[in-house]
């Protein structure tokens, strides 16, 4: 299909997604001061949305940054002095926050970074959590990610929030490509602290990463004295909130922006978004094995799709087709300390912005490219399978 002249793009990575047309011009509107009673009007809506997708009734700070800005400042603020803390690794972004707090160990005064580690595509249980609070009652936080994005696997939060909330430690929980995408249930589940960015599930630009604070956690805040750090303070954030404000001059146009994205989420229903996410990814994960690709996780999460790469397939040949010549913008794969998968997979996404058509074209675009790259499987086997999933 190289003969191609107009090709469309459809951005289906996992981060940044595609940002709807509505939210694009919402953002289009002239600045506004932030010290007004206008865009403290929309703060004060934003906030309430935030709190209805994250299910909870405690504040969902809005910081000017990345999901990685978000978590570390959780990190940071909630870390007791003389304490250990808990870091469980499955992938690449829970290597992230081990490393955050292995350069922040001595300013922090932390006696231990305990890390947990399972292999990538494998998810972390309850009884390997529950294992290691018991050893060392001394944990002051744990972190987690709820979906690990660069493995494409979920674990079961609701159970390892039971574990942890029955220990003086704090459950941290990466929710940057299940919130808004996948059931996470905040404060039903009994999670401390759920962060999640912008350019994720929430049909956003990068720019923003959110906070949500449970009681133990802002109590937490109060407890412990911040020390070396500053804008990352959530005891500011949380003060300015408290009064539906931000402490430093925020991105008023994604924040405008945000407002009409969690508009959108409301109009549909959140539960109708999370089984949309579901049916997809579900669609995705027949489609690739219907052609005979492995998964590459275990325990599949409905946000991220990922597969190795068949025998004979070049990975940059493969996503470069599929982008330049059907305009499907695909990811690949990273490396960390439990596995290098740059080059031998690769990853699409079924987060926000994205419907079944989105969803058949990637998929038919990647069977073409398989197909190109020499691997052996009838045409249309990625459809049919999809469809089968769909209809
Ligand atoms: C994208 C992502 C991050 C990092 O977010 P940034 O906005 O790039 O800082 C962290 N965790 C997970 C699970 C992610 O998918």
């Amino acid at each position: 299909m190289a003969s191609q002249t107009f090709v469309k793009t459809r951005l289906m990575t996992p981060g940044p997604t595609t940002v709807p047309p509505a939210v694009l011009l919402e953002m289009a509107e002239p600045i506004i001061h932030h010290r007004t009673k206008q865009f403290q009007a929309i703060f004060a809506e934003v906030s309430q949305r935030l709190q209805r997708v994250f299910r909870t009734e405690q504040p969902v700070l809005t910081l000017s940054g990345s999901g990685t800005t978000a978590f570390e400042a959780a990190q940071i603020s909630l870390a007791k002095p003389g304490s250990k803390v808990l870091t469980i690794g499955a992938g690449k972004f829970g290597e992230r926050w081990q490393d955050i707090y292995d350069t922040y160990a001595e300013v922090l005064g932390l006696t231990e970074n305990i890390k947990l580690n399972v292999p990538w595509g494998q998810a972390p249980t309850a009884d390997q959590v529950d294992e290691v609070l018991k050893a060392n009652p001394e944990v002051s936080i744990v972190t987690l990610v709820h979906s690990e994005t660069s493995t494409a696997t979920a674990c079961d939060v609701q159970a390892i929030a039971k574990v942890v909330s029955q220990t003086d430690a704090l459950l941290l929980v990466d929710g940057i490509t299940s919130v808004g995408t996948m059931p996470v249930e905040m404060d039903a589940w009994g999670i401390d602290v759920l962060v999640t960015g912008s350019q994720k599930a929430l049909m956003l630009p990068p720019g923003l990463g959110f906070v949500a604070l449970g009681e133990r956690a802002q109590k937490r805040l109060e407890e412990v004295k911040p020390r070396g750090y500053y804008n990352l303070d959530l005891r500011k954030w949380l003060k300015s909130w408290q009064k539906q404000d931000v402490p430093f001059t925020p991105p008023v146009s994604l924040i405008r922006g945000q407002r009409v994205a969690l508009e959108m989420i409301e109009a549909e229903g959140l539960e109708n978004v999370w089984t949309r996410s579901r049916l997809l990814a579900q669609g995705a994960r027949a489609a690739f094995v219907a052609m005979g690709l492995k998964l590459i996780s275990d325990s599949p999460s409905d946000s991220v799709t990922g597969a190795f790469y068949p025998e004979g397939i070049n990975d940059s040949k493969f996503r470069a087709g599929t982008r330049d010549d059907q305009g499907i913008h695909i990811a690949g794969g990273q490396n960390g300390r439990g596995a290098s998968w740059k080059g031998k997979i690769f990853r699409i996404s079924s987060m926000g912005y994205v419907d079944s058509g989105d969803m058949l074209a990637a998929l038919t675009a990647i069977e073409v490219q398989l197909i190109a790259g020499g691997h052996v499987i009838k045409p249309g086997t990625a459809l049919a399978a999809v469809a089968g999933v769909l209809q």
